[in-house]
């Protein structure tokens, strides 16, 4: 394992310098927390596993043309990836209610949705992640106008993608979160960052609807690690 200084340490990974002139490291631990770190837990090994699903996702995504941060994996808990400004948003896109939107609305989880809904939140722990509008990111400049419709673009395609994605694999993807940045290199170019994992996205199984992503430790609803091993292997990720 590299050891080197923290640069940022978040709830899940942690961030330290890399190897060469505008890279990171990105290094996956094995904290879950919900409820803005209200309930906290480790589950030994959940960072290796996340780091290889991050990984598969993001060379899908990769070969299917959408930029990513993602350069490769170094090791069990370590990717190497492109340095990039964070866009302080956190984009949710959602195919069927569930989580805050169903309690937000009072709706019944498991509704489809007539087409994938894209939200915003302002990431801020301290504000409990605020949803914000387009509005207010362009008004206080989180992104400009340009750059937002470049992101929603990219955000209705990963979400199309990695349906038919986890489709194939029996699974439903009801939603996820993701991340964009700028690239240190080249400011103008936004990147898909951050990861992809079952902490980030809700995914249910085709048949029982079983969930088998983080809901299970916010729910207590059963072996946490069970069911992202189930994601892994169903994407064929051996480990
Ligand atoms: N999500 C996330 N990080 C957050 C908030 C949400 O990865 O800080 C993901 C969450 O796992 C789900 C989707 O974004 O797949 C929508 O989450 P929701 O708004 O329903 O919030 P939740 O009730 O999960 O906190």
């Amino acid at each position: 394992m590299t050891s080197s200084k923290t640069l940022y340490e978040g709830k899940a990974k942690k961030i330290i310098k890399g190897p060469k002139k505008n890279t990171l490291i990105q290094i996956f631990k094995d904290d879950a927390t919900a409820y803005n770190k209200k309930k906290h837990k480790i589950f030994k090994g959940k960072g290796v596993i996340n780091n290889k699903i991050s990984e598969h996702i993001m060379e899908f995504l990769k070969s299917k043309k959408i930029p990513t941060h993602f350069e490769k994996r170094l090791n069990d808990r370590e990717q190497l990836i492109k340095k990039c400004q964070i866009i302080p948003i956190e984009f949710v896109v959602r195919n069927i209610v569930a989580g805050s939107i169903a309690k937000k609305l009072g709706l019944k989880e498991g509704m489809k949705l007539k087409k994938p809904l894209l939200e915003y939140y302002y990431k801020e722990d301290s504000l409990d992640d605020p949803m914000i509008s387009r509005d207010h990111v362009e008004t206080f400049g989180w992104a400009n106008r340009s750059e937002l419709k470049r992101i929603d673009g990219m955000s209705l395609k990963i979400n199309s993608l990695l349906t038919k994605l986890f489709k194939k694999k029996n699974i439903i993807l009801v939603d996820f979160k993701i991340e964009f940045g700028r690239l240190a290199s080249n400011p103008k170019k936004i990147v898909l960052a951050d990861e992809i994992s079952p902490d980030s996205c809700r995914l249910w199984d085709i048949k029982s609807k079983q969930k088998l992503d983080k809901d299970v430790f916010r729910r207590n609803l059963g072996s946490l690690m069970g069911a992202y091993e189930e994601v892994a292997s169903r994407l064929g990720i051996v480990h």
